[in-house]
Order: structure tokens, then sequence, then C-alpha cells
């Protein structure tokens, strides 16, 4: 664990020192759980959500992009079970005034008994060696089997409480579990109460006239009050797939990692509409897709796995989440959904206006069934960031940090280093850097010795570094040097441009799903 926590906390200063990410309102103190980009972040950021929508909506025919406001009218949140049920349930500890969400303090709970059976896993698998099978010690160790059957328990009786609004349960289970406040140790709770997480605004100047918003918890709804406007001026024809990029807002109440958790994140999600009785089909199809899209960066296939859900949303009739293995766990990183027609059905209901399909084949109109893919842009920047920061031992046991972004995500996908501020050299740089950034972000870096300057691109995730020396005066090459390999080529200036564009070019990624 405490690894862990160094692991994090290291990212989220290199996120800081190379100009990637910052607190909100720094100035002031910052503002809990709200961050800014920066200059690097931005670039990074804007190629994965590029990454995402030339996967989706380019290389898909039947699927289209729309950029929905905001703000929305307010029925919409009520059609949508927002208002009524879009809460967490919230816990006060009456000694330290600290609010917590109720759920996450016994799931926190049994995290702690799930971590002693990753030790004794760990040390089962020391004692056995090679002939140790990790499935047969789980389903058979007396003691391990015993916490984990402790851990059913009491997620299925809190899974049952919030089900039937028994606040007075989860209370009793936090009390049962003698569960201490995590900072003050104090067990004096407060009864549980639900929070709606949802942003209030107001629309209008008159107090009296003004009219109730909300910030929108989701980019979603925006496509469902759109999908007949789409579908009549698009032609298009069932299935077929809406996309949007955008913000979401959500009051989160227990926010304290990082990115992962925000008041206000970045969605990109896809609803595609399908004929009703074919969902699940189509469920499985997006499962892989996803999958597909992710594991095409290049980031290990062991750091993702499947997590189906077994208690399923009131609107939902499957749900998976694509969970990613950060840097503190293995936690939700996309949602693929089968929504059923509740979204639809509910904004008829509500609108009085029909939002039905008419199928020219089979004469029959219909409200369409939605599968939905939704991922967090900035969980997925979490993932990429955390993923690539890496400390190495050279041959020479010198030490490097290294942030091995994907190429084709990197900020900056070369640096320009000439090897002394004289001697023609800088204006040779100049000339390579007027030239590549017509198609690439490039920089250029004269100060301090070429070594540094290359441990500098490696810490800011710079796939390459082309050095101009005196050698470049005689015959017009350059060094190319490569972060990961740190191998250096000597070539021909006129051939850098197509050195680099092998490897950051979109094309090359997106053919690997
Ligand atoms: P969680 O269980 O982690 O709160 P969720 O199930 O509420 O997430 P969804 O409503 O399915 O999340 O939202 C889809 C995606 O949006 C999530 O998979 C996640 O990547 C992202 N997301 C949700 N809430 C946040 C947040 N507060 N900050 C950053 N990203 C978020």
């Amino acid at each position: 664990m405490a690894k862990q926590d160094d692991q994090f906390k290291k990212v989220i200063s290199h996120a800081k020192e190379y100009g990637y990410i910052f607190q909100s309102s720094e100035i002031y103190d910052g503002l809990s759980a709200v961050y800014d980009y920066a200059q690097n972040g931005v670039e990074l950021k804007k190629n994965i959500r590029d990454y995402w929508w030339k996967a989706m909506v380019q290389m898909n025919e039947n699927i289209v992009g729309i950029d929905a406001a905001i703000l929305m009218h307010p029925t919409t949140w009520k059609a949508s079970g927002h208002v009524d049920a879009f809460n967490d349930p919230l816990i006060d500890n009456k000694d330290s005034k600290k609010r917590y969400r109720a759920d996450v303090l016994v799931e926190e709970y049994c995290a702690k008994i799930e971590a002693k059976i990753e030790k004794e896993v760990t040390k089962a698998a020391k004692r056995f060696g090679e002939a140790f099978n990790e499935k047969e010690f789980l389903a058979t160790n007396g003691r391990v089997v015993g916490y984990q059957e402790k851990i059913d328990s009491i997620l299925s009786r809190l899974a049952r409480s919030l089900e039937n609004e028994d606040l007075d349960d989860v209370k009793a289970l936090i009390e049962e579990l003698e569960i201490a406040d995590p900072i003050s140790g104090s067990k004096n709770w407060t009864d549980v109460k639900q929070f709606n997480l949802m942003f209030g605004t107001k629309l209008g100047a008159s107090a009296d006239t003004a009219m109730d918003l909300y910030l929108r918890p989701e980019t979603a709804q925006g496509i469902f009050v759109n999908f007949l406007n789409v579908q009549k001026t698009g032609r298009m024809k069932i299935p077929f797939g809406i996309a949007q990029t955008g913000k979401a807002f959500r009051n989160e109440i227990v926010a304290r990692q990082f990115i992962f958790r925000q008041r206000e994140f970045e969605q990109m999600e896809m609803q595609f509409f399908v004929k009703p009785g074919t969902q699940k089909e189509w469920y499985e199809q997006w499962k892989e897709s996803r999958l597909k899209w992710h594991l095409s960066l290049g980031m290990g296939a062991e750091n993702y796995r499947f997590h189906d859900h077994e208690k399923l949303a009131h609107y939902a009739d499957a749900a998976a989440d694509i969970e990613f293995k950060f840097p503190f766990g293995f936690k939700e990183l996309e949602g693929i959904h089968s929504r059923t027609d509740f979204d639809l059905s509910q904004h008829e209901k509500y609108s009085g206006k029909k939002l039905q399909y008419f199928d020219h084949e089979s004469k029959e109109s219909y409200v369409p069934y939605v599968v939905e893919t939704s991922i967090g842009l900035d969980r997925m920047f979490l993932a990429v960031f955390s993923n690539s920061l890496v400390d190495e031992t050279l041959e020479d046991g010198s030490e490097r940090t290294v942030l091995r972004l994907p190429a084709v995500l990197a900020p900056t996908k070369a640096a320009v280093l000439p090897l002394v501020k004289k001697d023609g050299l800088p204006e040779i740089a100049r000339e390579i850097i007027d030239d590549l950034k017509f198609d690439f972000n490039v920089i250029y870096d004269e100060k301090d010795a070429v070594g540094r300057r290359y441990r500098r691109q490696d810490a800011a995730g710079t796939p390459f570094c082309i050095t101009v020396d005196h050698q470049t005066l005689e015959d017009q090459t350059v060094t190319i040097r490569h972060r990961d390999t740190m191998e250096q080529q000597r070539v021909k200036i006129e051939d850098v441009r197509g050195i680099i564009n092998k490897e950051v070019d979109m094309r090359a990624w997106l053919m690997k799903m």
C-alpha cells in the first residue's frame, strides 16, 4: 500500500512539475477536486480525445457526433431520473465534522479484508513456489474462504439496504462493523442521508422569474433529446450511434484521488441505437470493440479487466466496466451499458413528443434500445499518464525518469537541439522546426548540456530528440534519438519528418484495433 501511495504521489508531482496538471486556482489555495490542464496536459488530453473521436466517429460510417449544450431544460433531469435518484448516501462524523459516503466507508472496510487475502496469497506463493495454484488456494484455504464470505455478506447487505432505501440499516452496518472515522478514529456518526450530486444554477435575471437549472451530470442526455433530430437530418438507419465529448459536473462527496474523481470532468460517450431484441449482441460487440481500442495503445493487456455488474441500475439489462490498474489498484475507467428503451421512453413521456424510429423494411415504428459506451477523458488521461511514468536504472548504473507516453498521444513529438549555441547550429535547428511545425508539435531547446536536455525531454514524454551538430554543417545530417530505447541514428534532415511520422501517425495505431 505504501509503495502504491508513493507511486501515486510521484504521478501527481510529476504532472505538476512537467506542466501537465495544476490545481485549480492554486494561488487561492485551490478548489477541492477541480483541476486545470496545463500546457502539456491540454495537448495530451486533446490527443486522447482525437484518438477516441477517430475510432468512434470517423471510422464508423454509422456513427456521427454532436456537441450539445451543458445547460439543458430542467425537465430533462426529471425524465432521466437524476432529480430523484442521482444520490449518494452521506454520513457525517459528529466529532471530526467530516463528511463521508456511507457506501465508501463500508467498501473501504472490505478492501482492508481483501488486502488480508492478498497478503495470504503472497505468503503462500512464496512458500509453494512454482507449484502454487492461486485459484485452488483461494477456493480451499480456510482463512481466505472465511475472509471472502465476510466480504460477500457485507457487500450484499449494503447493496440490499441501498436498493430498498433502508438508510437506517446502512448506519447500523457501519456501527456493527465498528467503522471509525479514518481521520479522527471516532465512531460517533450521524444518520445516513441522501445527497443529490447535481450542481444547481439559475437562468434569468430576476429572483422571481429565474428558472432553476442544473449543470449536466452526464453528456448522454444531450444525445437522447436530439435522437430524432439527428436521425432525420442525417437520414440515419438503425443501428446507428451518436457520439459526444464534453464537460459534466458532479458534486462528489469523496473526491480525493486527483483527477480520477473530480467535480468538473469530461466524458466521451456514444449511444448506439438498436432494434429491440438485438441489444445483447451489440452490447457484447461494443465490449469487445472498446477493449480493442484500449489495447491498441499498448499499455499492457494485464492492466485491464472487465467487471460485469451483478446489481443493475433499474434501466439497464446488462452493464460492465472496463477497469484499469491505476496506482491505487483496479478501478473503473469506462462503462458499457445496455440501457434498454428507458431514456427515450422517459423523454417521450415527459415531453409528450414521439421519439420513435420508423423501420421502412418492416413498416413498423418503435422506440429503439440503446447500448452506451461511456469513458471519462480525465480518467483515461490518468491511466495513460500513470502507466507511462517509470524510473529506470540504466546499464551504467545511472537513473532516469521517463514518461513513456504512447507516441501517438505525446504532447510534443520532437525537440530540436543545437549541440552548441554558436557556429550556425541554432539557425539550422530553427529551419528544421520551421519545416516540422506544419505536421507536429515540436520545440527548440538550447539550454544545458545535451545529456541533460535528453533527460528533460524523457521526463516530459517527448518521443524524439533531433540534435544538430558540426557534422550537420558538412553533410546535412542530424542525430535522431528515440526516447524509449535511447538509440541514436544519423539521418538526413530530409528524412526526419518521415521517421517521426511513422511512429506518431494515428493511422498506424488505429490499425492495431
Ligand atoms: P464511479 O462509480 O467511479 O463514480 P460512475 O459509475 O458513476 O463512476 P458513470 O456515471 O458510468 O460513472 O460515468 C461514466 C464514466 O465517467 C466513468 O466510467 C468515469 O470514467 C467517468 N467519471 C464519472 N464520474 C467521474 C468523476 N467524478 N471524475 C472523473 N471522471 C468521472
